[in-house]
């Protein structure tokens, strides 16, 4: 869990944009653009909590439930400092536009709690997450809208949710995906994101003719997603060289040894005291002299201040929106491959999915049947995403919002909303 002072990312106007420019290369009506533009349902709650000392805090709290067209609504909850209702709107948007691409029947949802987790005892976050899940209570169900883990919450946030409901509701499993598979979650949820990160890597390198062992990636972030996309490409034989959490991080040229990192973090150590490579900062990461970097943490760290200093060729989107809009076109224009986060970190609603399904059909799969079905469909989303920036001459962030603008305003017509 993290605090960073740093405004996590972009503006809903920004999001607004790449949604307007997709409904111009659409042709699509006006009406429709009228109910893309705002989200369907908006969700401000006050989290009045008793803190251990006795006293009392108040945390506002927000779900936003952005379109439905296309399923329930799907997104995470993310307990951050600066989570207000700007941010957690923006990245419910993302989240319709992403589970349209991977053709998830699922809208797009999001859900904050401005508070910092990492100043909180485990009873205060329990609170917090209790009283959060009884506000909005009204607005979700197995049905409608179904919450999941993002920054500052994790499988265990997601096992108090489920208790909270299933107080008022009765015992209902499929309320929230993420949860520990103890309580029925799914194997293979807490490496999914970072998993499809590699994937479609794999699939990038393997279009661009580069095999893993030539390729160096750094990785800011080593949270659920950057720890898993660390370990899994330095499985898959790429050579991570650098990775950074909101303290500092480490870099070697030749490669960081990825267990040994995770092993000695596992056991309690430090980034800034992992006895291999030497230490760096987060600027610096960002700027290293490497082929792939994968941004796992917050958003807006790519601007336009640092983008004429980064040097690898390929951006990665793992983390939610990390590149602001003017760096984007800056990057691109310099010929900077950037793999869209709608597409690149999909792999966590995409297994969030099969958890919804598992407890519907109270059947579990095993793990080999996960990631097989995570392949499927991220390898699937990549090849239509690439295709149709070759044929367009565009860049994959353009391919991939007109794909997924298509596919909700169909559903949308089909619907007769209008
Ligand atoms: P997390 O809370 O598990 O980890 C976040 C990591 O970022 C930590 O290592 C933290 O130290 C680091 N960090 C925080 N502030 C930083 C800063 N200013 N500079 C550098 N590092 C900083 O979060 P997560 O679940 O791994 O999510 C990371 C990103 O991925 C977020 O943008 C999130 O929205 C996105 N995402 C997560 C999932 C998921 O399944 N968890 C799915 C899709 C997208």
């Amino acid at each position: 869990m993290v605090s960073t002072a740093q405004k996590p990312t972009m503006s809903y106007d920004e999001a607004i944009q790449l949604f307007e420019l997709a409904a111009d290369d659409l042709e699509l009506e006006e009406e429709l653009r009228l109910l893309l533009r705002m989200p369907h349902r908006e969700l401000h709650v006050e989290v009045p909590i008793r803190m251990d000392d006795g006293s009392v805090n108040v945390y506002p709290g927000y779900r936003v439930q952005h379109n439905g067209a296309r399923g329930p609504y799907k997104g995470g909850v993310r307990f951050h400092p600066e989570a207000d209702l700007d941010e957690v709107r923006t990245l419910a948007s993302l989240m319709t536009w992403k589970c349209a691409l991977m053709d998830l029947p699922f809208g797009g949802a999001k859900g904050g709690v401005q508070c910092d987790p990492t100043t909180m005892s485990t009873n205060e976050l329990k609170n917090v997450t209790r009283r959060y899940t009884q506000n909005i209570a009204h607005i979700i169900g197995i049905n409608r809208d179904i919450p999941a883990p993002d920054m500052g919450t994790n499988a265990h946030t997601m096992a108090w949710m489920m208790d909270a409901y299933g107080q008022i509701e009765g015992h209902t499993p499929g309320i929230v995906t993420g949860k520990p598979v103890a309580l029925g979650g799914s194997v293979g949820r807490e490496s999914a994101t970072g998993r499809g990160v590699v994937f479609v890597l794999q699939a990038l390198c393997r279009d661009l003719g580069r095999e893993p062992e030539e390729v160096s990636i750094a990785v800011q972030g080593y949270g659920n997603v950057g720890s898993w996309t660390a370990t899994l490409a330095a499985e898959a034989g790429f050579k991570v060289v650098g990775i950074t959490d909101v303290t500092c991080g480490v870099y070697a040229e030749n490669g960081l040894d990825i267990h040994s990192l995770r092993d000695h973090l596992d056991q309690g150590g430090m980034l800034s005291d992992f006895q291999e490579g030497v230490e760096l900062t987060n600027a610096d990461l960002l700027t290293l002299d490497c082929d792939v970097l994968i941004p796992a943490a917050i958003g807006g760290v790519i601007t336009d201040d640092n983008c004429d200093a980064v040097r690898a060729d390929i951006i990665l989107e793992a983390a939610n929106r990390p590149i602001t809009g003017q760096a984007d076109e800056s990057l691109r224009e310099r010929g900077t491959i950037i793999v869209p986060d709608i597409l690149a970190n999909a792999g966590g609603v995409i297994v969030s999915y099969f958890e919804w399904t598992q407890n519907i059909q109270q059947f579990r799969w095993d793990e080999k049947r996960v990631t097989h079905e995570l392949a499927r469909i991220i390898e699937g989303a990549y090849e239509a995403v690439s295709a149709l920036a070759r044929e367009k001459r565009c860049p994959m962030r353009r391919s991939a919002y007109l794909i997924a603008v298509e596919k909700v305003a169909e559903a949308i017509r089909l619907r007769g909303f209008v």
